[in-house]
């Protein structure tokens, strides 16, 4: 019997592992095509300063959209992507599209900055800063309207590789953040000597605020907040469900937010409504309308 258990439970295995493969395998090969037919878009979230809540910029964030396969997230694809060697394609896409957006909102005077999202891959490229500078030329953006948003775990990788690209972006006259800080892989030592300009709080550290659990010991987020307002840095907020964590991180200094409270990643026309508002206080929100264009 239990040699039958173990064989069913192997027999399970495999189903499993065949179809996240084939899943994996259709992916990738729909991937290939995603940019040529149109299928990828960007969506862009609000992201205010504290405390009036005027939104200053956005963060630009990939969707992909199949007929098939339905709306892949980007936590799925993008490891994908990388893995394929296809992230240096799509890269390319999401920087274009980020630049030509927000030259058209420049245009119209709104004085907003875009951030994009770079996969740690894309800087193993020695060109990168480059070609940033060369996209913004082509949509004439001034360099610091965009911020370049590197992941926290690229830190893990070849640091001093990492700390010569965003020194040529900075160079370049971009801006920089250091995403997803505090989700485990940098050490408070290497902030110091990492060239960013703005620190993004990661969401698994402002999440535990005003729950049961934060009660007993000082909400992690407080300690990142003093840390980065230490460095000279622009912190950022993540990930900011509920009017609790807003009052919280903003008594701890915390001079942006992030997060659905303020508003969820939607296409460009509706986030551009938000720009005019003096105000634009945490309200209600219609998720089921969130990112239909
Ligand atoms: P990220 O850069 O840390 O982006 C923030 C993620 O948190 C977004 O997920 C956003 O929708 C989500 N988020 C923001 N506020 C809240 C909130 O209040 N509650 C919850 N539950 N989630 C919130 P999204 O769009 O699914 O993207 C996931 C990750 O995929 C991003 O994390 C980023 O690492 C990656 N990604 C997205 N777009 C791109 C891109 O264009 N290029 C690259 N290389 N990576 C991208
Ligand atoms: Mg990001
Ligand atoms: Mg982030
Ligand atoms: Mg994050």
């Amino acid at each position: 019997f239990a040699k039958q258990r173990g064989k069913q439970r192997v027999e399970q295995y495999d189903l499993a592992y065949d179809q996240w493969l084939h899943r994996r395998t259709d992916l990738e090969h729909e991937l290939r095509g995603a940019v040529d037919r149109g299928e990828l878009m960007l969506v862009y979230q609000p992201i205010v300063r504290l405390p009036e809540g005027r939104v200053t910029g956005v963060e630009a964030l990939l969707r992909w959209h199949h007929p098939r396969l339905g709306t892949v997230p980007p936590d799925e694809f993008i490891p994908l992507a990388e893995e394929a060697g296809l992230i240096n394609r799509l890269g390319a896409f999401v920087l274009h599209e980020a630049c030509h957006q927000l030259s058209r909102w420049i245009v119209d005077g709104h004085d907003v900055h875009v951030a994009v999202n770079v996969s740690p891959r894309e800087l193993h490229d020695p060109e990168y800063a480059r070609r940033v500078a060369d996209v913004l030329h082509g949509h004439r953006v001034p360099p610091e309207r965009l911020v370049i948003e590197v992941t926290e775990h690229a830190v893990a990788q070849d640091v001093q590789q990492l700390v010569d690209r965003l020194t040529a972006l900075r160079a370049a006259g971009v801006r920089v953040a250091l995403d997803d800080f505090g989700s485990g892989y940098s050490s408070l030592g290497q902030l110091r000597t990492l060239p960013v300009d703005i620190l993004k709080i990661d969401r698994t550290l402002v999440a535990p605020i005003g729950t049961g659990s934060a009660r007993f010991a000082p909400p992690l987020a407080d300690v990142v907040v003093q840390l980065g307002n230490r460095l000279g840095l622009d912190v950022v907020a993540e990930g900011i469900t509920e009017v609790g964590q807003h009052r919280v991180l903003e008594e701890a200094g915390c001079r942006y937010a992030q997060g659905d409270l303020f508003g969820r990643p939607m296409p460009a026309e509706r986030v551009e409504a938000l720009f005019r508002a003096v105000e634009a206080p945490p309200r209600e929100r219609d998720t089921e309308l969130d990112e239909s264009a």
